[in-house]
C-alpha cells in the first residue's frame, strides 16, 4: 500500500513597501504570505504541484488574491514579491532527491564491481 497525498508548506509573510489596502485604503497596510503545496508519497515530499499567494491588510485583516488588485503601485509590488521570494523551498524535491540517488545506486553499483 502506498500512502501519498499533498501537503503544503507557508511562505515567510513579508511585508510589501508601496501599496494601499483595496478595501480599507489603509496606507502601507500590506503585507504578503502564501502557501505551496507538494505531493509526498509515505510523507515524503515529491514534487511541487502550486503556490497560493495573496496580499493581507494589516489594518482591517482583508484577503486580496491578484485579479482582485486594481492599484497599480499594490500591483507592482506584488508581483515583485512573486518573482523575489517565491522560490521552492529544496525539501519539496527530497523524494526525487531520494528515487534518483537510489537509481544510480542500482546502476552504478554492478557496473563497479
Ligand atoms: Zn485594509
Amino acid at each position: 500500500m502506498i500512502i501519498f497525498g499533498t501537503g503544503s508548506s507557508t511562505i515567510q509573510p513579508q511585508k510589501l513597501n508601496t501599496g494601499d489596502c483595496p478595501y480599507c485604503k489603509t496606507e502601507n497596510s500590506m503585507w504578503v504570505q502564501g502557501y505551496k503545496k507538494y505531493v509526498h508519497i509515505f510523507w515524503i515530499p515529491f514534487f511541487p504541484i502550486g503556490k497560493k499567494v495573496y496580499t493581507v491588510c494589516e489594518h482591517c485583516k482583508g484577503v486580496f488574491e491578484k485579479k482582485e488588485i486594481q492599484n497599480q503601485k499594490l500591483l507592482q509590488s506584488f508581483e515583485d514579491f512573486k518573482i523575489n521570494n517565491v522560490k521552492t523551498p529544496w525539501h519539496h524535491f527530497i523524494g526525487l532527491i531520494i528515487l534518483t540517488l537510489l537509481i544510480v545506486f542500482i546502476i552504478i553499483v554492478p557496473i563497479i564491481k
